[in-house]
């Protein structure tokens, strides 16, 4: 038994070294000498977005164009989709809004200021982003929601284990918030680990979030579950959410759609399903029409 917990304290040992061995991401000071101060954010109502993109044109390193010419905003305290067939640029453009990219033309501004003159920490600290494949890591549930929010206190954890619907999840084991997630504790199905992972993103508080809804298909109840979260998460904080349900965002501000890199209509769900073919294309697709 000693030799086979040796061997699994190696495979550990092994793992952080990688992870320490990374090189750290490129320095944060912002792309042109601007003002590095944090700009003051707009409360909900006020007359500046939160987040503007103007005329975005993004080419891949490898030169592809993906994203022609895309403009449009995202007010403080509102939810905006992004949908459109596959490979319209979604998760392409969250990624721009992240800074994982330059742009190739156009600009985005957060809060007004030009993001180029602002450290990413400064933008990463009010911006949350959940990705597709959420990762949740090998611990226990504490440990992945304290992860993002270290001093935070139990009860606000509970609850916002509470507003995610995962509640039951760690009432399964008596365990509780120590169960761990993964092979040795609680199987989460891929709902669930989404919701973990916006529940750990949550607890940064963030101005904005940004959501790229799992591909995988749900079962209904997660898909509940997920429609709930989302509606709680948007009672204090902007939403941009890449969906591949309509079911899921039809109840946004406002709902863009893109279509082979370019946005092809904005507006809402009802105003899009009586003037927007291709949303109405999908939306017949999904029954909700
Ligand atoms: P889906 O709904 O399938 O997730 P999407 O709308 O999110 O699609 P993206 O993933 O943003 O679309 O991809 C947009 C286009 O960019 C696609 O044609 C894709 O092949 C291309 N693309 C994505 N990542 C890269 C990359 N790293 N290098 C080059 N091209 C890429």
């Amino acid at each position: 038994r000693a030799y086979t917990e040796l061997q699994t304290g190696l495979g550990a040992l092994a793992r952080v070294q990688e992870v320490l061995s990374l090189d750290p991401e490129d320095d944060d000071r912002p792309a042109r000498p601007g003002t590095t101060t944090a700009p003051r954010l707009p409360a909900a109502g006020d007359p500046t977005p939160l987040l503007e993109l103007r005329g975005v044109d993004f080419d891949y390193p490898d030169g592809t164009r993906v994203l022609h010419d895309v403009s449009f905003s995202v007010p403080a305290g509102t939810r905006t989709a992004l949908v459109g067939p596959s490979g319209a640029g979604k998760s392409t453009l969250l990624a721009l809004v992240e800074g994982f990219y330059p742009l190739s033309g156009g600009s985005i501004r957060w809060a007004g200021t030009d993001v180029r003159d602002l450290p990413r920490s400064v933008l990463r600290a009010r911006m949350g982003y959940v990705e597709q494949e959420a990762p949740v890591l090998a611990g226990t549930i504490r440990e992945n929601l304290l992860l993002a929010a270290p001093d935070t206190p139990e009860a606000a954890l509970r609850q916002v284990l509470e507003d995610v619907g995962l509640t039951p999840v760690v009432d399964r084991s008596e365990l509780g918030l120590d169960v761990l997630v993964g092979d040795d504790g609680v199987l989460l199905s891929g709902g669930e680990r989404q919701r973990l992972a916006i529940a750990r993103s949550l607890l940064a508080r963030p101005a904005l979030l940004l959501l790229d809804e799992p591909t995988a298909s749900l079962d209904a109840r997660n898909e509940t579950l997920l429609r709930q979260t989302l509606e709680t998460a948007a009672r204090d904080r902007a939403l941009l959410v890449v969906a591949h349900r309509l079911s899921t965002v039809r109840d946004s501000d406002q709902i863009v759609v893109l279509e082979g890199g370019r946005v092809v209509a904005v507006g809402t769900h009802d105003e899009l399903v009586e003037t927007d073919p291709l949303y109405r294309e999908l939306a017949t697709a999904q029954l909700l029409v």
